[in-house]
């Protein structure tokens, strides 16, 4: 239970895969990688799974009716062969570790059953990625004390970290039916908040709209009711992450949030990149979990173990960019404005997972839980416009020379992350894109 992240013949760096890898956007799925997905194309608009690599997609359902994958379990292939990942989600641990090791043989060079597979992968410019997973409960966690003390300070100078902060990963329960595959449209939404000068609040389009960077995390087996998964556990029932925008409107949120938390301000779209990175394939990324500071309590002893001091940090790299209408009708790059490392998160994914079924809380196959905004320490690490934007104090300047302060029509935020450890082979993300339309 105690033991390290382990490591097999799926992840030597030296493996290749003898699926094409010359498009620019396929190093993000080298053969060690092996995310999974959902898609349908013109051919069969039927949404089906599917697993990337390289520039290519496996279709899971062909490769289950060509029998490519007889050795797993009946209850495995028959997942492999569904419309969601749900299913396999709900597998346990070791049946999803035999079918990644199934899959690499697979797409590896040399592989006897190359001809077969072959017949299998679609290019990935033919498929249209969909929704992965039907998510039917959705929490937001809160667990950067970097974003919790950039934004705590501009409303409590002297006081930014509230006391619960280092004992619980403190959350929310978010909106399941609006979290949408990326490349969603946002439609900047409606809602009372308080316009500059009035004491009265108004209803309409919000002036404050804002992204949040953070990595979603995909519940597998789940508990049942009543039966608390202990952190030990705990990386048995996380099933793989994904690239997560928790968009948010700050006037409507700073409105309405008192006293009860987040609710509109958020609950109009949460959008997640389209492939689920298992944990498996995190494993040479883990790392011990961020230090506890001094002045910090000892954790609660549901919260602590060794192996999550030791290897439940994860060393995933951000990238946000975002482009203006008028960046992309002049040709320009889009501009970085953060790179968070998740390393600096004070909570771990499994200390969340935890502390989220503590209390008996049943958690389902495919639930996702946000980490909550990743920022780190320094001015490029941050996650969100209100701690770039010190709370309105501050604008970006935009190459080209426009000036931002909460995002404008046709802003397009763009979030992408990357693995990389010495020895290993680097693995990436795919994207969590959105773009804003004028309101409705
Ligand atoms: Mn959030």
């Amino acid at each position: 239970v105690n033991a390290a992240p382990l490591l097999d013949e799926t992840h030597d760096a030296a493996l290749r895969s003898w699926v094409s890898a010359a498009a620019s956007d396929a190093a993000d799925f080298p053969i060690q990688n092996l995310p999974l997905g959902r898609f349908a194309n013109c051919a069969d608009p039927q949404p089906r799974l599917g697993v990337a690599i390289g520039d290519g997609v496996l279709d899971l359902r062909a490769a289950v009716n060509a029998g490519l994958l007889q050795a797993l379990p009946a209850a495995t292939q028959a997942a492999c062969a569904g419309a969601w990942l749900n299913d396999l989600m709900a597998r346990p641990a070791h049946e999803v570790v035999a079918l990644r090791r199934s899959l690499s043989a697979l797409l590896a060079l040399g592989s006897r059953e190359r001809q077969r597979t072959e017949a299998c992968v679609l290019r990935r410019s033919d498929v249209r990625l969909l929704m992965p997973v039907d998510v039917r409960n959705y929490t937001d966690f809160y667990t950067s004390i970097h974003h919790a003390r950039n934004t705590g300070r501009q409303l409590r100078p002297q006081n930014p970290l509230l006391p619960n902060f280092h004992h619980l990963p403190v959350g929310y329960h978010g909106r399941a039916s609006t979290v949408c595959v990326s490349g969603t449209p946002l439609y900047r939404p409606h809602g009372q908040a308080l316009r500059e000068g009035s004491e009265l609040p108004t209803f309409g389009p919000t002036q404050a709209l804002d992204y949040e960077c953070e990595l979603g995390v995909y519940v597998g087996r789940g508990n049942a009711l009543g039966q608390p998964v202990s952190l030990g556990h705990a990386p048995d029932a996380v099933f793989g992450v994904c690239l997560l925008n928790d968009w948010s409107a700050r006037d409507i949120q700073r409105f309405e949030a008192q006293p009860l938390g987040p609710f509109l301000g958020k609950s109009f779209l949460t959008s997640v990149s389209p492939w689920v990175v298992t944990l498996e394939a995190l494993a040479p990324f883990r790392i011990p979990a961020a230090a506890r500071e001094p002045q910090a309590a000892p954790l609660s002893s549901y919260l602590h173990t060794p192996a999550d001091r030791n290897f439940g940090g994860l060393d995933i790299r951000f990238q946000v960019t975002l482009s203006s209408r008028a960046m992309r009708d002049a040709g320009r790059a889009p501009c970085l404005i953060g790179s968070p490392q998740f390393r600096d998160q004070y909570w771990t994914i499994f200390q969340m997972l935890t502390h989220h079924c503590s209390n008996g809380c049943a958690l389902l196959p495919g639930d996702l839980l946000g980490s909550g905004t990743v920022s780190g320490p320094s001015d490029e690490e941050l996650g969100c416009l209100l701690e770039l934007l010190q709370g309105g104090q501050r604008t970006i300047t935009l190459p080209g020379g426009e000036t931002r302060g909460y995002l404008q029509d046709g802003d397009e935020l763009r979030i992408t992350a990357s693995c990389v450890a010495e020895g290993r082979a680097s693995i990436g993300f795919g994207a969590c894109v959105g773009c804003v339309m004028p309101a409705l």
